[in-house]
């Protein structure tokens, strides 16, 4: 699938976001090496703490079916007309799974990055 594709439907999940807090809806897409697609939009909480993004909602329903390596993850936002990159915890959260692409919307369009660009130095233990 391509950049704006992903994006597109990104978008679609951002549609979904429970966002009461922030106002920023985002939806994102995790890519499995199969190909095949998890959506994910954030979920607030009143307990900010509690709160799930996109990316992590995105996947934590891949982790659920069972993928365990993910190719990449494109996140979009409704409500901003700048790029919209995800936050620190989700970068560790794609390492995890082995992301290799995040792509960003942006304003000019998709933006596609390693996770490494956007995280180097990245927290691992214990996996080669
Ligand atoms: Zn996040």
């Amino acid at each position: 699938m391509n950049t704006e594709d992903l994006i597109a439907e990104a978008r679609t999940a951002a549609a979904n976001a429970y966002a009461p807090y922030s106002g920023f809806r985002v939806g994102a897409v995790a890519v499995a090496a199969d190909g095949s697609r998890f959506v994910g939009a954030n979920v607030e909480n009143a307990a900010y703490g509690s709160t799930i993004c996109a990316e992590g909602s995105a996947i934590a329903a891949a982790a659920t079916a069972g993928v365990r390596k993910l190719d990449s993850v494109a996140v979009a936002c409704l409500d901003t007309e700048e790029a919209f990159y995800p936050c620190g915890n989700c970068r560790q959260l794609m390492t995890e799974f082995g992301v290799e692409r995040v792509v960003v919307d942006g304003p000019d369009g998709p933006m596609e990055h390693t996770l490494a660009e956007i995280l180097p130095h990245a927290f691992i233990v214990g996996r080669d």
